[in-house]
């Protein structure tokens, strides 16, 4: 930011602006942190008038030498007036110090010497100096030579501390971003990762094609970055002020820097990790040409891999290596404990990724039993994973995977799609028009799409949308509610039956719950496991079916495994039952068999 407000006024001036009619605007460069640092009070003073004669309006003012680093990095100012002489520690020794210390090494400092000291003014040249102003100082003198130094260190800057291809920040300045972050950096707000992402093809262009278009790959991949660390910033939930760090960085030809802060936990690391390479491997198109970058990432944590910024660099930059040359996997945490599991991981989420195509996916319906007559009404889906190697997994071993990796819509289309095919069959085969719940995470439903899809499995497979039962859980509804209330009754409208899973276990609001187009209310298990004895459990459930009752909706209880749970389901009012007392969730031909017993009964 602050070098593109440095290079604008140096362009600015060059061209002349300020001579028009015109009103000027002001001169960026005025605003500007000038630091002092004089024994002298008068001194200081008085250049500090001299300046804000000048329009400057922000310094940063000691007369102890002494704290003179410290508030350095603090402040970062743009410029720093220096006087030689000074007890305790001299003018000489501090700039020896801030040349010598890797963030402050380019700042600009003016160092205030006495008219005839011309071996002083030597050895602070030696030492590092940017320009001299006499003592006593004149007033015009120090004007022009505070606005001369800090026009051209805005040119300086640019050239050192960006790169001219993508506009980037180049390592040093990524550096001192990254110092930053980790300073102020508390454990509590989450982990900060550091991405150290090698595109070998920017390398491969410059090569085999030319600088132009590896640049133009380059720029490509610059923006997405960008983008990609804007978007996680945006996130409330992930993001901290990262206002002065940059987070993006060009590391060299082929290799790029990202810095990522306030993460959850490794497994949030690991899906933007993937939602990363997704990004970078979309091919770019260059007229008649497509190039697909193909990215390899290294990942270091703090404090995990190292507290410091060389420490994270290089652990990220060997990481990146590793991958490239293993060639397997895209991306590979800096310590070996993480990429085990991660690798599991991730060749799990490769194979889920293909999962329904391969016909991997099963359902299993479990009952819905009417608590007054004990006979099925309906069912509920419930997608499993045929697993090649590993058997049959549950749900809760993919499904929060299949959400992090965005793969919840394509699974969650496949549950809609089967289940309509096989209420078609059944209706065929003589089983009746039973009802079917299909559950419907949060990804899935915010999307916007899950009318249409209903809508048109409906339709290809002719199953009444009365037939269909979509569960939804509170969390789902409570997170946006505009949103989901409009969904709700565009999915209403439709002709499905809406149902609020897992009640009791989110924080539905009650003045909402009234106005959601619901049917069914699911009491969760948790509440009626400890029934009948639990009398806190009993007064609930009590309370809940009323609840439901009175707004219009039927109440299901979910987990009921023992018939005393069930006659006190009854006797408290509750329409209906599911659970492993009458029925585990069963392959459909297990289903189809209870349907047909229950006929014959
Ligand atoms: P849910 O919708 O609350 O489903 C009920 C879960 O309780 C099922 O677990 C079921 O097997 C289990 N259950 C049923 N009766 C009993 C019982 O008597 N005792 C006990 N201890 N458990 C019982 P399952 O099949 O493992 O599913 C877990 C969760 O995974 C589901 O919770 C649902 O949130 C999610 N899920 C399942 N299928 C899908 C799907 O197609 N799409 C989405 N988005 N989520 C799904
Ligand atoms: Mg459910
Ligand atoms: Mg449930």
């Amino acid at each position: 930011m602050k070098n593109e407000v440095w290079a604008a006024s140096v362009s600015a001036r060059l061209d002349g602006a300020g001579e028009s009619a015109e009103p000027t605007p002001r001169n960026p460069l005025l605003d500007t942190k000038v630091m002092m640092v004089d024994d002298e009070p008068l001194m200081t003073d008085l250049i500090q008038t001299y300046l804000e004669d000048a329009g400057y309006s922000q310094f940063v003012v000691t007369n102890d030498p002494c704290n003179a680093l410290e508030l350095l990095r603090r402040e970062e100012p743009g410029v720093l007036l220096l006087d030689l002489m000074m007890p305790r520690m001299s003018g000489f020794e501090l700039l020896e110090a801030i040349r010598a210390d890797r963030t402050l090494r380019y700042i600009p400092v003016i160092v205030l010497t006495a008219a005839d000291g011309a071996e002083a003014k030597l050895r602070a040249l030696q030492l590092g100096a940017t320009d001299f102003l006499a003592k006593p100082v004149d007033e015009s003198e120090l004007v022009l030579r505070v606005r001369n130094t800090l026009a051209f260190h805005g040119y300086y800057r640019q050239v050192l501390d960006f790169d001219a291809a993508t506009g980037l920040p180049l390592p040093r300045l990524f550096d001192r971003g990254l110092i930053e972050v980790l300073q102020r950096h508390d454990p509590v707000g989450g982990l900060v990762a550091l991405f150290s992402v090698q595109l070998p093809e920017c390398r491969q262009l410059r090569e085999t094609v030319d600088q132009t278009l590896a640049d133009s790959l380059a720029k490509v991949m610059a923006q997405r970055l960008r983008h990609f660390a804007a978007d996680h910033r945006a996130d409330p939930l992930l993001a901290t002020s990262l206002e002065r760090a940059p987070p993006v960085c060009r590391l060299g030809v082929d290799h790029f820097g990202l810095l990522l802060e306030g993460l959850a936990d490794v497994a949030a690391v690991e899906a933007l990790a993937h939602r990363l390479i997704s990004l970078l491997s979309e091919p770019v198109g260059f007229g008649h040409h497509e190039v697909a970058a193909s990215p390899w990432i290294g990942i270091s944590l703090s404090p995990r891999d190292g507290s410091t910024s060389e420490a994270l660099r290089q652990a990220a930059d060997i990481a990146s290596t590793h991958a490239r040359a293993r060639g397997d996997v895209q991306y590979q945490f800096a310590s070996a404990d993480l990429n085990t599991r991660s690798h599991e991981r991730f060749a799990l989420g490769s194979q889920l990724r293909n999962a329904a195509s391969r016909g991997e996916l099963r359902l299993h319906y479990q009952p819905k039993v009417d608590l007054a007559g004990n006979r099925i009404v309906g069912a509920e889906a419930l997608v499993r994973w045929q697993h090649p190697e590993r058997g049959l997994l549950a749900p809760g071993s993919f499904i929060p995977m299949a959400e992090e990796l965005g793969l919840i819509r394509h699974i969650g289309r496949w549950v809609i799609e089967q289940v309509c095919k096989d209420l078609a069959d059944w209706a065929r085969a003589g089983h009746g028009a039973i009802k079917v719940a299909v559950n419907v995470s949060k990804a899935q439903f915010m999307a916007g799409d899950l009318c249409s899809v209903l809508r048109l499995a409906l339709f290809d497979t002719g199953v009444a949308a009365g037939q269909l039962v979509v569960e939804l859980t509170e969390s789902v509804l409570m997170d946006d509610v505009a949103a989901g209330m409009a969904q709700m009754h565009e999915l209403k409208a439709l002709g499905v039956t809406l149902s609020i899973d897992d009640f009791g276990t989110g924080y539905s609001s009650l003045s909402y719950l009234k106005q959601f187009p619901l049917d069914e209310l699911k009491i969760d298990r948790s509440f009626v496991r400890d029934l009948p004895g639990g009398h806190a459990d009993v007064a609930i459930v009590r309370t809940v079916v009323e609840l439901g009752h009175s707004l219009g909706m039927s109440v299901i209880a979910e987990g009921v495994e023992t018939e005393a749970q069930r006659e006190c389901l009854q006797r408290l009012g509750c329409d209906r039952y599911q659970g492993y007392l009458f029925s585990k969730p069963v392959p459909e031909e297990d289903f189809l068999r209870l349907l047909a017993a229950q006929r014959g009964a």
